[in-house]
């Protein structure tokens, strides 16, 4: 260890939706604590993640709406995108947000925020690059602690294309920061971002192509789920290619041509920006993890055990990092679990931890426990319910009738083993359902419930009528 190493006792690297609450919490627990951060605090989902797309997508909804406004008898005129204020409002939303995570941590005395790049030069040593707090501006600072808290998170995937390198590509990051509204974009993936963006995109008044390798959209979701949210995106006007494979990429001057096989056919298309959206990579290889002898699996990531500990005692990884379903709420129980066990002295583990989660589509898709092709896969018996939205007297109300929702029943205990709603406000009725599953409330009950009268909600007692018949 170098003589000028400053000692803590933890040591958080990354200032993510599990990083910033457990360097706070550590803190104010008295543990003397530093947070590494080399980007902006509040990692992906705050600064170019769920926030900013979130907003965007609320504003593509409203863009929707007032187009959809005459055909229900309000009459717009001169209705128009103005691109810079959207962008401008996304731009305040995070803002607000991030300044929210900074000023959270500030004056908290034994908390140390350290601005730079950390990476791991012994088993418990970690170099920081960057202007520093503790050098006073320094280009290096040394730091030790037992309890190393991995936070570092993923970044967007660039693949091997032929002719990439020489295109101006756009990420899920970049798009973020768009001057003007595309004239024609192409997406390269079909999985939630991919959908999320290209929606969006399409409602403010881009033509969309989105481009699939495989026979379908949302691969790890049932069929009738990909049929139905499919349709509803090329209803709307966006080109769905499935079967797609891309050879080549390259820019001409009236924008960027791709080289693809279509069903064994050569296609070529053209447009004038191209999103890549085939998934994130974690942020190991920075980290030097060798230093410490940290085992990281083929694809980069952090191996953890049920308690979020990895290879080496009392290193840790939290988050996206250690691979797993990389949602923000997920970040933020692997906190909650590492504090419990640490400050509380209590024994969780993500074993057996729910793990819900909403793709904000229009109509959302909300999420939790087995899917039916998992179910099949497992050989685990169920009974499906389902029911069109159509049938939802709220969904017949508001004109927001695309979509359906089914759930699987285990018929001898009558629990509910898992959701899918696809529709609006789809991923707040999978958190009642997902509610009901924790709580161990049967599908019967729920059948036979009281919901108050005309909400989505009620339409839950439909849902479980259907094993009636
Ligand atoms: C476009 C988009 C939309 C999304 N939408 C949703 C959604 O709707 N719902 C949802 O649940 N999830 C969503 N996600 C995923 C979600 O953002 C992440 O799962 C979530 O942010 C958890 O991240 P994390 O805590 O693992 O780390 P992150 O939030 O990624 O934070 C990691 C931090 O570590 C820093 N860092 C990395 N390496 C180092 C280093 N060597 N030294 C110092 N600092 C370092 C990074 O700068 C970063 O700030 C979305 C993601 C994207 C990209």
């Amino acid at each position: 260890m170098q003589a000028n190493t400053s000692n803590f006792d933890a040591i958080i690297i990354g200032s993510g939706q599990g990083g910033t609450p457990l360097a706070k919490k550590l803190a104010k627990a008295g543990w003397k604590t530093a947070l590494i951060e080399k980007d902006a605090i509040g990692g992906t989902c705050i600064n170019r993640g769920c926030t900013p797309t979130k907003t965007l997508i609320a504003d593509a909804k409203l863009a929707e709406t007032v187009g959809q406004a005459p055909a229900r008898g309000v009459q717009i005129s001169g209705m128009h995108i103005e691109f810079d204020k959207i962008m401008a409002r996304k731009n305040e939303v995070v803002n607000a947000f991030r300044t929210g995570s900074e000023k959270g941590l500030e004056n908290i005395p034994a908390l140390t925020v350290l601005h730079g790049e950390a990476h791991f030069t012994g088993p418990k040593t970690l170099a920081v690059e960057g202007p520093s707090l503790l050098s006073g501006g320094g280009p290096s600072v040394s730091l030790s602690a037992e309890k190393i808290f991995i936070n570092v998170g993923c970044s967007p995937t660039i693949p091997t294309i032929p002719g990439l390198d020489n295109i101006p590509y756009l990420t899920s990051t970049s798009i973020l920061e768009l001057p003007a509204l595309p004239a024609h974009l192409i997406i390269l993936g079909g999985g939630y971002i991919a959908l999320e963006m290209g929606q969006l995109f399409k409602r403010l008044g881009a033509q969309v192509t989105i481009i699939e390798r495989s026979g379908s959209i949302i691969t790890k979701e049932d069929e009738d789920i990909q049929e139905a949210l499919g349709n509803v995106l090329k209803d709307e006007g966006i080109n769905i290619l499935t079967h797609t494979e891309i050879n080549k990429i390259s820019g001409q001057q009236e924008g960027i041509v791709l080289d693809l096989t279509q069903n064994g056919k050569a296609v070529q298309i053209r447009g004038s920006h191209f999103l890549l959206a085939l998934g994130r990579s974690p942020q190991t290889k920075a980290l030097h993890p060798e230093a410490t002898g940290l085992a990281i699996d083929a694809h980069g990531f952090i191996k953890v055990d049920e308690y979020l500990q990895t290879n080496v005692p009392g290193i840790y990884a939290i988050g996206d990092v250690k691979g797993g379903p990389a949602f923000t709420h997920i970040s933020y129980n692997d906190y909650v679990i590492l504090y419990k066990n640490l400050l509380e002295g209590a024994h969780q583990s993500v074993k057996d931890r729910q793990v819900p989660y909403c793709m904000f589509t229009d109509p959302q898709l909300g999420r939790i426990g087995l899917s039916e092709k998992e179910a099949k896969a497992a050989g685990i018996s169920y009974t499906l319910a389902t029911l069109p939205m159509t049938h939802v007297a709220r969904a017949i109300e508001t004109g927001d009738t695309k979509g359906f929702m089914k759930a699987l029943v285990d018929t001898n205990s009558k629990k509910i083993l898992g959701a899918a709603v696809l529709g609006t406000e789809g991923g707040e009725l999978m958190t009642i359902l997902q509610m009901a599953m924790l709580g161990g409330i049967t599908y019967d009950t729920v059948k036979d419930m009281v919901f108050a009268h005309p909400l989505y909600a009620e339409s839950l007692n439909n849902l479980f009528l259907t094993l009636d018949k």
